[in-house]
């Protein structure tokens, strides 16, 4: 039987975040003022096992679960992170195992990840432009690494989607270079607005770019763009066609919330659901887990959470934005 919150939102997609780790420092998601060698990151015993992981997958399935996305942090910095696919690939055939990550260590993964059944790859890229990206990314890495990745991923055959975040005045000139690069390739990009995720990026409403304004810079470039139906009334982003029938999505999150058709948990690495990437709270499952908790059991903690949900923080969000939120590389974006 199918999950549903208070507002009759079902869950039907779940986001695990496999490690609190990266090897970024995203100016936007985890400055390194913040995270720093200081920084207390999770133990490694209290972070959820593979096995662990997949018990909770497999007792959402029969709930309506059709969707899995590993995030972090950085999920490739998981070891064996396709044993994990592969684990929730014998799940379900039918079953849509996503991975977003900033690429630096895709192409040595690459096919393992395929050949273990992930269905598609998220790459988060904000700049071709090296020097945009290096400080955005707070990074000595380049933007060629993630290019040769993208380049492997598209030659084995895996769906790619780019992510950007865009921000005011640090890489909003980079929308129409990233739409000539990925275009004719056929690669969706994905323009997200700057959020106020967690409690340490200094979000400031004069940093975001609205997608409105996005598309007014698009169209004037590119011609009049063709808004497409969406395929699940919960998909994050929507997307535009231009002329030549490039894809490109905006998730727009500040300027035109989307929580009505959320259907979205987050699993934290060390076992707690949120029920909104905005929270504080999280509720803990991984004590039942190991207490050796049968699927229903399973089941059942997760629907009393899911039972009780009411969050709608982005349509609420100018009387809540100075609350305490947990950071996104916590519980995965
Ligand atoms: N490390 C991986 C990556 O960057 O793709 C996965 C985790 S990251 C938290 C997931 C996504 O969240 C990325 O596409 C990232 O750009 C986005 N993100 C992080 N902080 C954000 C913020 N403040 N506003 C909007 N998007 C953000
Ligand atoms: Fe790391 Fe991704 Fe956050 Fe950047 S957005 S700091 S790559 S977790
Ligand atoms: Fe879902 Fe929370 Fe985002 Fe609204 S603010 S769309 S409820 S995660």
């Amino acid at each position: 039987m199918v999950m549903e919150d208070i507002y009759h939102r079902p869950l039907l997609d779940l986001r695990i975040s496999v490690t609190d780790r990266c090897n970024m420092r995203c100016r936007y998601c985890m400055p390194r003022e913040h995270f720093d060698d200081n920084h207390e990151f999770l133990p490694k015993d209290d972070i959820l096992r593979f096995e662990e992981i997949v018990r909770v997958v497999e007792a959402l399935i029969p709930h309506g679960l059709r969707k899995v996305r590993l995030t972090g942090g950085e999920p490739l910095l998981r070891r064996d992170l396709d044993e994990l696919v592969r684990q929730l690939r014998a799940c379900s055939e039918d079953l849509d195992i996503a991975i977003t990550t900033n690429g630096l260590l895709l192409n040595k993964h690459l096919s393992n990840l395929h050949e273990a059944g992930l269905s598609r790859v998220t790459i988060s890229l904000d700049a071709l432009d090296e020097s945009i990206y290096k400080s955005m990314g707070d990074t000595v890495a380049s933007p060629t690494v993630v290019l040769d990745a993208i380049d492997a991923a598209q030659n084995i055959g895996l769906p790619i989607k780019i992510n950007a975040v865009i921000k005011k005045d640090v890489n909003d000139n980079q929308i129409l270079d990233l739409i000539n690069c990925f275009g004719p390739r056929n690669i969706p990009v994905r323009f997200i607005e700057y959020m106020d995720v967690g409690s340490t990026n200094d979000w400031n409403l004069d940093h975001v770019v609205s997608a409105k304004s996005m598309r007014r810079t698009i169209e004037q470039h590119f011609g009049t763009l063709q808004a497409n139906q969406p395929h699940h009334a919960s998909d994050v982003a929507k997307v535009y066609s231009t002329t030549s029938g490039w894809k490109i999505g905006f998730i727009e999150s500040i300027t035109n919330p989307f929580c009505g058709d959320c259907s979205r948990a987050r699993l934290s690495a060390n076992g707690s659901i949120y029920t909104c990437l905005f929270t504080d709270k999280g509720h803990d499952i991984r004590g039942i887990l190991r207490m050796d908790a049968s699927d229903e059991e399973i089941a059942e903690a997760i629907r009393s959470i899911w039972l009780q949900r009411n969050d709608r923080y982005s349509e609420k969000r100018s009387n809540q934005s100075k609350k305490a939120k947990v950071e996104m590389s916590y519980i995965g974006g």
